[in-house]
This record gives C-alpha cells, structure tokens and sequence, in this order.
C-alpha cells in the first residue's frame, strides 16, 4: 500500500464519528448495541481503501460489517465511501488487528475476511503475516465456534505459507480455489488489489478455514 501522508486524515475520521469508531474497546461485547440489531457480525483485517467491505455490506444488509485498518491515510478513503452511501451495517475501526481482543470479546464475530494481506516475504518477518499463528489464536478467541476464515490473496508464497499454518492450527479448509476468477465461485466481490493484480493477468487464490472447535 504506498502512503502518501493526509494531514486532514485523523479530523476526518473524528467528524465521522458515526461510521469511524473512536474507541472501539467500549463496546467491546456490545457491538449489537452499536449496530442496533442482533445481526451477525463480520469482519475485515486490513481493509485498504474499503471496496471489498462496502460492496458486502451493500450486498447483504443483514449482516453487520467492520472493517479494521492500520493506517488513518487508507482509511478515510474507506470512510468517504460509507459517508457517501450511509450504510447503517458497516463500522471502521483505524486501529491495528494485533489488538483485536482488546476490541471484541470472546464469540462476538461470525467470520474474518484477509484479502490480499502484506506477505512479508522474508521469513524472519513471517510473525508479521495476518495468517501466522499468533494471529490464528486472535481470531479464534473472538470469532463463534465453527467460525471461519475467508482469505483471497495474489501472492503464491502468502498462500501456501497460509494453507499450512491453517492446517497446522487445526483448521478445517474449504472452497480452494488457485485460480477464483476462473473459478465457478459465484458472487466475487473484488478488492483494489485484486482489480489492479488480475489486471496484470495474475492468478487469485481463494480458501476457506474453519475453526473446528
Ligand atoms: N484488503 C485491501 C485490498 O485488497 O485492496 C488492502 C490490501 S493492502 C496490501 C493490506 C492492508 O492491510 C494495508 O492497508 C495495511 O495497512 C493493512 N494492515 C496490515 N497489517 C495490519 C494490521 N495489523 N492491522 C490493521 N491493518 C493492517
């Protein structure tokens, strides 16, 4: 993701405060309150500039959505889009997922999105990657028993490093797809990378993990 620095970025999510959750640890537990129905609750890790995650909340209404995001200058291009559209089932946390316990309580999200995460390509970085372990145990803790991980991604090596730390954790996997777009998968929402990656010509790997316990 190339950064170019917005010096309005942070009063914009502060004016947005509908929309961009400032202090998401308050609700922890009560999401329902906030979304104001019971409604299952999905959520998004690293969510870039919003695409994917807006195109799902427009497309199914009864689910709730959250999109997390680190950096405060991808995120208001997330934020401009649900301002613009006033989707009452889609919330923005800009804050970093290593925390995401602190915001959720334990069975409070049904399903955790990674689309096209960072790889960090070098393994003495590998701890870094959203499908590491350590991350596994973050969404385990707060995802509902039997919830799932949908995770899509252009990069080879994040993939297969992906699938075994999947296994090894003891998740069931799903809906393999190495190529989705020539896939009979139906109803692809794409995201900015996927658009700008299969534009080359790249191949999109597509996998379902579910926790078993
Ligand atoms: N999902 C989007 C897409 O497919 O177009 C963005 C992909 S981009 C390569 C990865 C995004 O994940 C970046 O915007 C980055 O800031 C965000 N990210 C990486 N680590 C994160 C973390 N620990 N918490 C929240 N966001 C994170």
């Amino acid at each position: 993701m190339r950064l170019r620095h917005k010096p309005w970025a942070s009063e914009f999510i502060a004016q947005q405060s509908n929309y961009a959750i400032a202090n998401p640890e308050q609700h922890k537990g009560k999401w329902h309150e906030v979304f104001g129905n019971n409604n299952p609750i999905h959520i998004e890790v690293g969510t870039g500039k919003g695409q994917f995650i807006v195109g799902m909340a427009q497309k199914n209404p009864h689910i709730n959505y959250i999109g997390i995001e680190l950096f405060d200058s991808v995120i208001v291009a997330a934020l401009q889009k649900v301002v613009d559209l006033q989707l009452p089932n889609l919330k923005l946390l800009n804050v970093n997922a290593k925390n995401l316990t602190e915001y959720f309580a334990d069975n409070e999200i049904e399903r955790v999105y990674l689309n096209f995460s960072d790889p960090w390509p070098k393994s003495k970085h590998s701890k870094r990657r959203l499908t590491y372990k350590t991350f596994l145990a973050l969404y385990e803790k707060i995802l509902v028993k039997g919830g799932e991980i949908h995770f899509k991604t252009d990069n080879q090596g994040l993939f297969e490093f992906s699938l075994i730390s999947f296994s090894e954790y003891g998740l069931q996997l799903k809906f393999l797809s190495l190529d989705l777009h020539n896939s009979d998968y139906e109803g692809n929402i794409m995201t900015e990378y996927e658009e700008k990656f299969s534009s080359k010509g790249q191949r999109i790997y597509r996998v379902e993990a579910k926790y078993m316990n």
